[in-house]
């Protein structure tokens, strides 16, 4: 079995190594240790331009906003901003870093189940652009919060459509019972639109949902457009209330190994525009502005994590493991989904993957696994393994756990690469402790 090439920002040079926007994985271990984060940075600007453009190509507004939780650190705000994204953030401290990196309060939209009152008087404090309000008790802390401050906080709601998009139970948000929102079909959804509508200090935009994530097909976003118009209409029987604001979430699917494809997101956009102006022409409604939330979409196949192979052990009769000098620390997300992944070894990128293993990490876990029974270029110690696609959820969701300090992070451009993100030492892991 040959190594697939499953991303365009992905490579196999002269000496065989595998390359990410065309530098040598193999040198760029060498230059600056493993394990690794690389990140290329013409492919997220190229993912980010996709969405940006094809939003102005087939809707009257919209707004692309980067889930910033798939990875949050300053170089990717200054991006998102040059790259004319608005940035969803999740916490205090993702608000907090995209200010840091000079990105534009305005253009900051504030999400959560359970925003503290710190979290809603920091972000009031830092005119942020538009909460996602979850609660009724959200909705109280936001209004008196804004009071406080003498102002009027944008506010779009968090509304549960009732779908199930058929991807792993983890990553649905979108149904009835879901953590998040409030559920149309219980009645709770309109409760809160006319409580909203209440509050002086609140200044309601429209709606949102999200149904899921590594969703490939369009269907659930039709299905989302067509509850969230029906919604759209009802508030507006009950209230006389029109939302300006529609944003149908993100969650568009991304090739982690090579079965699965590669996202269409220009047919995507298109094909849920159409269902939007079917929708606007079925209720009489003006078409609202559109907002997309793509997080993993943008910046997870720019990402490759490095790891040098320090052992392979066979047990006899059994199975085979490549064990790498960092796993569940630095990428939890086969613990925690069993998200496939693909592993390379990249100082023989153009051998056959005959090789069958499980790749191990270095904590003391057996749940800490990068992937099982994958085929693998035959690995020995001093090898360096590349896994594709980590760029999202992987430094976003990495821990110190074992007291591993967590990886650099090097962005990569045809113009020139850098550190993004220093390497932790011992002593940042000690530097809270008394
Ligand atoms: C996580 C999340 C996203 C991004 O999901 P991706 O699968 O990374 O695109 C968007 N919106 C909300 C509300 C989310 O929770």
């Amino acid at each position: 079995m040959k190594t697939a090439l499953i991303h365009d920002n992905y490579g196999i040079n002269e000496q065989g190594h595998f390359t990410v926007c065309g530098y040598d994985t193999v040198e760029l271990a060498k230059e600056y240790g493993t394990p690794l984060y690389l990140l290329d940075e013409d492919k997220v600007r190229a993912m980010s331009r996709l969405y940006t453009f094809n939003a102005k190509k087939y809707y009257r507004k919209a707004r692309i906003l980067f889930a910033s939780k798939a990875l949050s650190f300053k170089g990717i705000y200054k991006i998102a901003d040059e790259e004319g994204l608005c940035c969803d953030t999740v916490s205090s401290g993702e608000i907090f870093t995209a200010l840091s990196a000079g990105f534009p309060p305005e253009k900051i939209y504030f999400h959560g189940n359970n925003k503290t009152p710190e979290d809603i008087d920091y972000a009031a404090r830092s005119n942020i652009g538009c909460f996602i309000a979850d609660n009724l008790t959200e909705l109280d802390i936001i209004d008196e919060t804004a009071a406080r401050y003498g102002k009027k906080a944008n506010v779009v709601i968090r509304i549960t459509p009732g779908i199930d998009p058929h991807t792993n139970v983890k990553v649905v948000t979108g149904s009835v019972d879901s953590k998040f929102g409030n559920a149309i079909e219980t009645g709770q959804a309109l409760e809160i639109v006319e409580y909203a509508l209440k509050k002086k200090n609140i200044n309601l935009k429209g709606y949102h949902c999200h149904v899921g994530s590594q969703i490939f097909d369009p269907q659930p976003f039709f299905d989302a457009a067509d509850i969230m118009f029906e919604f759209i209409a009802d508030a507006k029987a009950r209230t006389g209330y029109e939302a300006e604001v529609l944003n149908l979430g993100g969650g568009f699917g991304v090739r982690y190994i090579p079965e699965q494809k590669n996202l269409d997101v220009e047919f995507m956009l298109s094909e849920i525009a159409g269902r939007v102006r079917e929708n606007c022409e079925k209720y009489g409604i003006a078409e609202p502005e559109i907002n997309f939330e793509p997080g993993r979409s943008i910046v997870a196949a720019a990402g490759v994590t490095l790891y040098t192979v320090g052992n392979v052990k066979t047990i006899t009769g059994y199975k085979s493991y490549i064990s790498i000098d960092g796993g569940m620390a630095d990428n939890p997300r086969y613990a925690l989904y069993q998200a496939p992944h693909y592993p390379i070894v990249a100082n023989k990128a153009d051998t056959d993957m005959d090789f069958v293993a499980d790749i191990a990490g270095r904590c003391c876990e057996s749940g800490d696994l990068i992937e099982e029974q994958v085929n693998v270029q035959k690995a020995e110690p001093g090898d360096i393994l590349a896994v594709c696609v980590t760029g999202a959820y992987n430094y976003s969701m990495a821990s110190n756990y074992n007291r591993l300090p967590r990886p650099a992070l090097v962005m990569l451009s045809k113009s020139g690469k850098r550190i993004g993100i220093k390497r932790e030492t011992l002593e940042d892991l000690i530097r809270n402790d008394i």
